[in-house]
C-alpha cells in the first residue's frame, strides 16, 4: 500500500530522508486519518494539528544529510497523556490535573524531538494509568480498531489503538504492570517494556515508581528498535535511570533455548489464544530453536503482590494532587475541606480504590502483613527469573490469557480486571524487559505473544522477536477502520 499513513516509521523516515516525500505530506496524511477515524475510535485526548504542521515544515527545511542523521526525522509520534509536554496539555486521563500545562518536556520528548520526530498529539489512558481497558479515562473510553464494541486494553489503550488504526506509526506508552504489552496484544501491534531504568522516567507522571517504564508501541519490530534506540539511555534527572550500562552482547548463536513457563500455560487460557500461540511456537521450532518447559513457581502470587505494591506506591505518589500545586481546586470550606473536596471530585473511582488499598497496605499494623510480604514475594519472583535465565536465553508466553473483551464486561468486577494482568506483571516486579508482538488472530481478534529476557537484553529481545516476525503471516487489516 502506498498511502503514507500505511507505512511504518522506518519506511517513512527513509522516504523522507531520500527527499521522495515531504514531512508536511506525511503529517497531513496522518491528520486526515485521525479526522476520518478518531470519532469512532477515540484514541486521542488532544491533537496538535497546527503545531505538527509547523514542525513538519521545519523538518522540510533540513538538508537530506541532516534528515538522514536524525533517525526519526519526518516521523509523526503520539504520546500517552501521562508524559508531560510543554506545548500540549497533559491530563493523565484525570480531571484533577485540570488545565495543567507542564513547564518542561519529559526527557523522552526531548530525545524524540532531537531525533527529528513530529509530535502529533496525546493519547487516551486509564486515569493515572490505573487499569487494563482505558475505560477508566475521565474523558471517554477508547474503542478497539478490530471491533469497536471491544476495549483496546489499557492503560495505554489510546496509543495502541492509534497505531493499530494507522493514525500514527509510533506512539509511546508506559508500563507498570503490562500497560504497554496488554493493549499492544489486544490491538495487534508491537509493544515493548524496556528493562527498569533503561528509559528515563523524568516527566512521566508517576504511578508506581519502582515499576513504571516508558516504551515504544509500533506496527513493526524494526520500528520498536528505532524508537527504543532513540529514547533509552541514562538521565541525570531520573535517579533510577541506569548509568554506565554496557548492553550485554547476546550470543551470536542463532539457535536459542526458549523457556515456556508451565505456570503460564495452564488453565484459564482462551482456546483461541492457545491455538495461535501453539502455532507461533511451532514456527520458533521451525527456526531451529529449542523449546524447554521451565517453572516460575511464584507466578501464582504475582497478582496479589503487584496489587499491593503498585497501589502502595500510587497512594504516596498521588498525595501531591491536593488542589494547591496543580490543576483543579474545589472551593469553599477550610483548607482540609478543600483538600478533601478536590480529591473527591477530581479522582475517579478506580483511583480512589487504589489510594485506599495502598494507604491501608502501608498503615501501621498492616504494613508487615501486606506491603512487606508483597516485597518478599517480589524478591522470590525476581529469583525465579534469575534461575530460569541460567538455563534458557529467552522466555515466551502469551501476553494475555484472552483477547479484547467487550466494553463494560469487567467494569463491575475489579478483581476480574486485575486477574487479566497475570502474564504481564511479573516482568515489572522483576525489572526485566518484555515485549508483545502480534502472533495471529483468534475469532477475528489479535493475539499477542510475549517475549521476556534477562535485564539489559533489550536490543537482543527486539532482534529475537524479529526473527519470528519474519516467518509469521503479516497481520491483516483491522475491521473497523477502512483502508
Ligand atoms: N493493568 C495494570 C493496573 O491496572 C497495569 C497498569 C499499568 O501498567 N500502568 O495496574
Amino acid at each position: 500500500m502506498s498511502e503514507l499513513w500505511a507505512m511504518d516509521a522506518y519506511a517513512l523516515h527513509e522516504q523522507f530522508a531520500s527527499g521522495a516525500i515531504s514531512a508536511e505530506a506525511i503529517v497531513k496524511a496522518h491528520l486526515d486519518r485521525i479526522q476520518a477515524w478518531d470519532s469512532t475510535i477515540g484514541a486521542f485526548l488532544f491533537v496538535d494539528a497546527e503545531g505538527a504542521l509547523r514542525r513538519a515544515r521545519e523538518e522540510d527545511a533540513w538538508t537530506l544529510d541532516e534528515r538522514r542523521r536524525r533517525p526519526l526525522s519526518g516521523v509523526p509520534v503520539a504520546l500517552k497523556d501521562n508524559i508531560v509536554t510543554r506545548h500540549m496539555p497533559t491530563t493523565a486521563g484525570s480531571k484533577i490535573l485540570g488545565a495543567f500545562l507542564s513547564p518542561y518536556d519529559a526527557t523522552v520528548v526531548d530525545k524524540l524531538m532531537d531525533a527529528g520526530a513530529i509530535l502529533i498529539g496525546k493519547t487516551n489512558l486509564d486515569e493515572f494509568a490505573m487499569g487494563s481497558s482505558t475505560e477508566h479515562s475521565a474523558f471517554h473510553p477508547t474503542r478497539n480498531p478490530w471491533d469497536a464494541t471491544r476495549v483496546p486494553g489499557g492503560s495505554s489503550g489510546g496509543s495502541a489503538a492509534a497505531v493499530a488504526a494507522r493514525m500514527v506509526p509510533v506512539a509511546l506508552g508506559s508500563d507498570t504492570g503490562g500497560s504497554i504489552r496488554q493493549p499492544a496484544s489486544y490491538c495487534g501491534v508491537v509493544g515493548m517494556k524496556p528493562t527498569y531504568g533503561r528509559v528515563s522516567r523524568y516527566g512521566l507522571i508517576a504511578f508506581a515508581s519502582s515499576l513504571d517504564q516508558i516504551g515504544p508501541m509500533t506496527r513493526s519490530l524494526r520500528d520498536s528498535r528505532l524508537v527504543y534506540g532513540v529514547i533509552h539511555g541514562s538521565d541525570p534527572h531520573d535517579s533510577t535511570s541506569l548509568t554506565n550500562v554496557a548492553e550485554p552482547i547476546p550470543s551470536q548463536e542463532q539457535r536459542w533455548r526458549i523457556g515456556l513457563p508451565r505456570e503460564f500455560f495452564g488453565d484459564g487460557m482462551d482456546d483461541g489464544v492457545r491455538r495461535v500461540i501453539d502455532q507461533a511456537l511451532e514456527s520458533l521450532q521451525g527456526l531451529g530453536h529449542e523449546l524447554v518447559e521451565i517453572s516460575l513457581p511464584h507466578t501464582d502470587y504475582a497478582i496479589a503482590a503487584y496489587y499491593l505494591i503498585a497501589p502502595a506506591e500510587a497512594s504516596s505518589n498521588l498525595s501531591r494532587y491536593d488542589g494547591v500545586r496543580y490543576g483543579m481546586r474545589a472551593s469553599g470550606g477550610d483548607l482540609l475541606n478543600m483538600y478533601e473536596t478536590t480529591r473527591d471530585e477530581g479522582f475517579g473511582d478506580e483511583v480512589k480504590r487504589r489510594v485506599l488499598l495502598g494507604t491501608h497496605a502501608l498503615s501501621a499494623g498492616y504494613y508487615d502483613a501486606y506491603y512487606l510480604t508483597a516485597q518478599k514475594v517480589r524478591t522470590r519472583i525476581r529469583e525465579d527469573f534469575d534461575q530460569a535465565f541460567q538455563t534458557v536465553d529467552y522466555i515466551v508466553t502469551p501476553t494475555t490469557p484472552d483477547t479484547a473483551f467487550v466494553l463494560g464486561a469487567r467494569s463491575d468486577d475489579p478483581i476480574k480486571m486485575y486477574l487479566g494482568d497475570i502474564f504481564t506483571v511479573t516482568a515489572n516486579l522483576a525489572g526485566i524487559p518484555g515485549l508483545s508482538m502480534p502472533a495471529g488472530l483468534a475469532a477475528g481478534l489479535p493475539v499477542g505473544l510475549q517475549w521476556l529476557a534477562p535485564p539489559l537484553f533489550d536490543a537482543a529481545l527486539l532482534d529475537a522477536a524479529e526473527t519470528l516476525e519474519r516467518v509469521l503471516q503479516p497481520m491483516p487489516w483491522p475491521e473497523e477502520v477502512k483502508a
